[in-house]
């Protein structure tokens, strides 16, 4: 991390782009540890996972300069992102022709046709990605792009209860419960269970149980039916370096949401 601080220092880049979680990590140890970045950013691009509010507010707070949300994928089917003024995702027209197909519960999958892929064009890709509440137009900067506030996530981002329900898990958590925490992870292989995977840095299993009784409380009312064990991984990690995600979902999700 240190060496990081003292590239951007020595650089001074004027923006970065980068996983939430990996950015809003880095952040977090340069605030923990008292260090100087240079001021230098003009914006942080978040691309690959969801945001959540936290991650973006110590972000900005740390790197000193606004975060900027994008959603896009390798296979240029669809881009969106905030404009100068707002964070909804607005989703580019001249890039790539964006459609949304209704799924259970006020969900949609984001199926789009991409302009720009010459070498494999892709027709009506269905993405996996799913998001609630699209808008005709940005009131804010005025663009008659479709827009939306947020990504909730791909098809196996999502948790699914005894009765077939999908229970979204994008977890507005008060991280003051992730503070004994080194990661956690949920778990699913049957409808209606899951385990909370979770890796301590200490043994109590209390931070653990607080962590759940958070997710249930985010992931309330539909969560509630949802029966859950927790499981402490030692020091057994699975993390890596690619995207994290909150799911690790082992159902095939696309017979639960037609
Ligand atoms: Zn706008």
């Amino acid at each position: 991390m240190d060496l990081f601080i003292e590239m951007i220092n020595r650089f001074k880049p004027e923006y970065a782009i980068g996983f939430p979680q990996t950015i809003a990590a880095f952040s977090s140890y340069v605030k923990r540890k008292k260090r100087i970045l240079g001021g230098c950013f003009k914006g942080i691009i978040l691309i690959g996972e969801q945001v959540y509010a936290w991650q973006k507010n110590l972000i900005e707070g740390v790197m000193g300069a606004r975060v900027f949300l994008d959603y896009g994928m390798v296979e240029k089917a669809i881009h969106g992102g905030g404009c100068e003024h707002a964070d909804a995702y607005h989703f580019i027209p001249q890039y790539g022709l964006t459609e949304y197909v209704p799924l259970q519960n006020h969900f949609n999958e984001l199926v789009g046709t991409g302009f720009i892929n010459y070498a494999m064009p892709l027709i009506r890709y269905r993405t996996g990605d799913i998001c609630r509440h699209i808008r005709k137009g940005c009131t804010v900067c005025g663009r008659p792009y479709d827009t939306t506030a947020a990504i909730d996530g791909r098809l196996c981002d999502f948790l699914v209860t005894a009765d077939g329900q999908i229970v979204s898990v994008h977890l507005p958590l008060d991280y003051r419960v992730l503070k004994h925490i080194e990661g956690f992870q949920l778990y699913q292989e049957k409808a209606g269970e899951a385990e909370l995977r979770v890796w301590t840095r200490r043994k109590e299993g209390k931070h653990a149980g607080r962590l759940l009784h958070e997710i249930q409380r985010c992931t309330s009312p539909l969560g509630r039916d949802l029966v859950y064990k927790i499981v402490a991984m030692g020091n057994e990690h699975t993390r890596t370096q690619t995207k994290y995600s909150v799911v690790d979902q082992q159902l095939d999700m696309r017979n639960f949401l037609q």
